[in-house]
């Protein structure tokens, strides 16, 4: 276990290089990290050890390179499955991401399964990541997508999810933390509810796991979904977790080298887990990236983590709310550091340009999330996320370019 240090921002920011640049000759004000999270130096100097000194595939080789490469890149999935309690490493596979892993669970898992007239029920403020999959899947089986509600304040409407329960269900999607609201979902209860007609629940993790701690089986779930690059880790990277029985019930997803036992050209074998699901040759640096940012996030502990950006969501909750015209969407009672807006009649790509100008990085548009766009009829909003390394100055930056911009249009 890495020592923890004291929550000092200021010096969490000095692992990042990239935030000592400025854009537009202004100070960086990144707050985009629920796109993709800035990397510590810890991760980039894991990856560029990497190819500067250990290089070479995996799994195969009995070099001394291959055996070091192999040793690093499971060695990243090891502190992975330790850090969201995994039974073992085997229940871990490594994708290039949360839609991919979703993707898997969508053909492998559920496509055997299916029947025309199952149903698979997701939430209404998934990403396109957990609604599409499942969209391709009805069109190849005849199932039916089911989506329970959320309320006005971007909350799931527990009573009615329940509801929607049945033996029918076949599987159920949530997002753990909504990346377009900020709502953190009631995902252990969720679970629970789900258990009582045995429904099987994907969670998509891709913005929880760097917000918080998640341990898989105090959750309850079945499959849990993460990217590597939201949680300061490198992009093309990212895991599956499933229970080990789970994932020896289903058949293999991809074809290749890697994911087999024996090849004849009657008859194939499968590898054991978790290379059974890792066809070809894995994004080995972003695997050893990965484990260094599960080190990193470790070393400055999850609760610290979750403690500082809530404070600074507090923060710029109340300012943000005092801003003439601006409206909030997404208002839940529980969320994490994100809060999506609108600025009178401002349209929100025009306000992430002018914004950018006074080196702030907001995100705009439908933060694919086009059916919570629908619910809460506009067309795109403005994003500000905030990460471990935001401040409460940064905040102050950002509400400043908002003003200007209002007053600007108002002129
Ligand atoms: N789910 C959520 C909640 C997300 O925020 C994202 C990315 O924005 C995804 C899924 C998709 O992640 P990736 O593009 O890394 O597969």
């Amino acid at each position: 276990m890495t020592t923890k240090i004291p929550f000092d921002v200021q010096r969490v920011r000095a692992d990042f290089p990239i935030l000592q640049r400025t854009v537009h000759g202004k100070p960086l004000v990144y707050l985009d990290t629920a796109a993709s999270a800035q990397r510590p130096l810890a991760v980039i100097e894991a990856t560029d050890r990497f190819y500067r000194e250990h290089n070479a595939n995996v799994h195969r080789g009995v070099h001394t390179l291959s055996q070091e490469a192999t040793d690093l890149y499971e060695g990243g999935r090891r502190r992975l499955a330790a850090h969201i309690n995994a039974a073992s490493e085997r229940e871990v596979i490594l994708t290039r991401g949360t839609t991919e892993s979703v993707n898997l669970v969508a053909q492998s898992f559920l496509r055997p399964k299916l029947h025309p007239g199952d149903e698979i029920l997701v939430t209404h403020m998934e990403h396109h990541s957990n609604i599409v999959p499942w969209q391709m899947l009805c069109e190849q089986t005849g199932a039916v997508l089911k989506v329970a509600p959320i309320n006005q304040r971007g909350e799931l409407e527990l009573d009615a999810l329940e509801a929607m329960l049945s033996e029918r269900v076949q599987l159920l999607g949530v997002v753990h933390i909504s990346n377009a609201l900020g709502t953190i979902n009631p995902v252990a209860e969720v679970c629970r509810l789900a258990r009582r007609f045995d429904i099987p629940v994907l969670v998509d993790g891709a913005q929880a796991m760097p917000h918080t701690h998640v341990d898989v089986q105090a959750l309850g779930c079945d499959f849990y979904c993460l990217s590597g690059h939201k949680m300061y880790g490198p992009t093309g990277i990212g895991a599956l977790w499933a229970r080990e029985a789970t994932l020896e019930e289903m058949p293999p997803w991809q074809g290749g080298g890697e994911m087999i036992e024996r090849v004849t050209f009657e008859k194939s074998t499968w590898n054991r887990l978790p290379a059974k699901f890792e066809a070809g040759t894995p994004n080995i640096a972003g695997g050893v990236g990965l484990g260094a940012a599960v080190e990193y996030l470790e070393g400055l502990g999850t609760d610290a983590i979750e403690a500082h950006e809530n404070a600074v969501l507090t923060y710029a909750t109340e300012k943000l709310a005092a801003i003439e015209g601006l409206r909030i969407i997404g208002t839940a009672a529980k969320k994490a550091g994100v809060i999506s807006f609108t600025l009178g009649e401002i349209h929100p790509h025009d306000l992430g340009t002018i914004v950018d100008h006074y080196g702030v990085a907001l995100r705009t548009g439908h933060h694919c999330t086009m059916p919570v766009m629908q619910f809460f009829n506009v067309p795109a909003t403005a994003r500000a996320s905030f990460g471990l390394y935001n401040t409460v100055e940064e905040v102050d930056v950002l509400v400043d370019a908002l003003e200007r911009t209002r007053a600007m249009f108002q002129a």
